[in-house]
């Protein structure tokens, strides 16, 4: 099995802070989308490391069961991928400089043209290199981020037939609402993607395959699913937003931040613990130490107002947190070094799930996960990874 986290040192696996990842409940998660999407083809997005799971066993994972195609963001998550060995066709969904197109034709990557002149440039580059390139193409339909806006994409639909190097194998928009509880500006977008698409049907020309939803549009509109989806924060069984709730689809979150216990000392009332003294106990408390900070990913603004879970409990995480370690209360009660310490997901039958910690920071769970930075060992449990 080749390994799938490069660690720093090779007695990392000794570091009591790391991030399991159960590649079962991922398979779980696609399987489950895959059989209630049924024709709809399913394209996992495993941009910003798979969400914090880990890039490439996510998508070995992803390959071995059968997913389509790939969606990556950036050209060196692709690179990285097929140096690792990935087959499956991969799409990049960002925009794109020149001198990048000839390492997508050599990594056999599917580009995103988003203009005419970039489509042209890759037709260029495919006719120099005496190769054919794969693309998609990208219509703004109301993110005004890339790709041709809806009122001007007939000419780039039309540059796209006169290639000559370039096969147009599909065509995408991006939802900008699609996890609101307001759907009107999701069916402005969801009409203004199906004028474009009529350029195909007036001129009986075969048309690429379309794709619009991302999980919003996914978990709320149907109407959006089109030949293909493109899940990413549903893939990995959290909802994009509260108003789009994931129960009923049989998905689930397949990671545990866990670390452990190093220190214990009890302090006495009013010494404030860690930087800036802000916070001080009012009678004597057990306070340990965990080797995890925000160095690591685990937000500073988390400071006095998370709880970790220890021995099936929760525990508020008080003062600061500082780079490398955060303290927590455990009060009268006792905890041991070695003890396990949860940030994030079960112990027992406590958990903390990503959707509490994004709202005690005040950001979206998309945040927290991409945010667990690589120094965090990623383990691998459940389907062989
Ligand atoms: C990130 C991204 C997705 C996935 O979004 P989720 O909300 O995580 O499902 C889909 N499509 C594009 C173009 C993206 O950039």
């Amino acid at each position: 099995m080749t390994p799938l986290h490069e660690p720093l040192v090779d007695t990392e696996e000794l570091r009591p802070t790391h991030l399991e990842v159960d590649l079962g409940q991922l398979a779980t998660n696609y399987r489950a989308l895959v059989a209630r999407l049924g024709e709809v083809a399913v394209m996992p997005i495993l941009k910003a490391n798979a969400y914090g799971h880990g890039l490439v066993a996510v998508a070995r994972l992803m390959e071995r069961l059968g997913a389509p195609c790939l969606g990556l963001a950036f050209l060196e998550e692709g690179i990285r991928l097929r140096r690792k060995g990935v087959r499956t066709p991969i799409l990049i969904l960002g925009g794109i400089l020149g001198d990048q197109i000839p390492r997508f034709l050599e990594h056999d990557l599917i580009l995103t043209a988003s203009s005419v002149d970039k489509l042209m440039a890759i037709d260029a580059a495919a006719r120099a290199m005496g190769v054919r390139a794969s693309v998609h193409l990208k219509i703004d339909t109301g993110m005004e981020r890339i790709g041709v806006h809806w009122y001007t994409a007939p000419e780039l639909l039309e540059a796209s037939t006169r290639c000559t190097h370039v096969d147009v194998l599909g065509i995408f928009s991006h939802l900008a609402t699609a996890d609101e509880a307001d759907p009107t500006y999701t069916r402005l977008q969801l009409e203004r993607f199906e004028e474009v698409l009529h350029f195909y049907e007036a001129r009986s020309l075969p048309t690429p395959v379309r794709h619009l939803a991302n999980s919003g549009g996914i978990l709320k509109h149907p109407g959006t699913w089109f030949d293909m989806v493109r899940p990413g924060i549903l893939l990995f069984g959290v909802a994009p937003s509260q108003e789009c709730p994931v129960e009923g689809w049989g998905v689930a979150p397949a990671l545990t931040w866990k670390s452990r216990v190093v220190y214990f000392k009890v302090v006495l009332p009013n010494n404030p613990v860690s930087y800036g003294a802000t916070w001080a106990p009012s009678e004597w408390t057990r306070m340990v130490t965990v080797p995890v900070g925000y160095g690591d990913g685990y937000p500073r603004a988390l400071s006095g107002r998370a709880e970790v879970l220890i021995r099936g409990r929760r525990y508020p995480v008080r003062g600061r947190v500082c780079m490398d370690q955060v303290l927590v209360d455990v009060g009268r009660e006792s905890a041991y070094n070695g003890d396990e310490v949860v940030l994030l997901g079960g112990q027992g039958t406590e958990s903390i799930r990503v959707e509490e910690l994004a709202r005690l920071v005040g950001t979206i769970p998309y945040e927290i996960l991409t945010s667990i930075n690589t120094r965090v060992p990623r383990v691998y449990v459940g389907e062989d990874g």
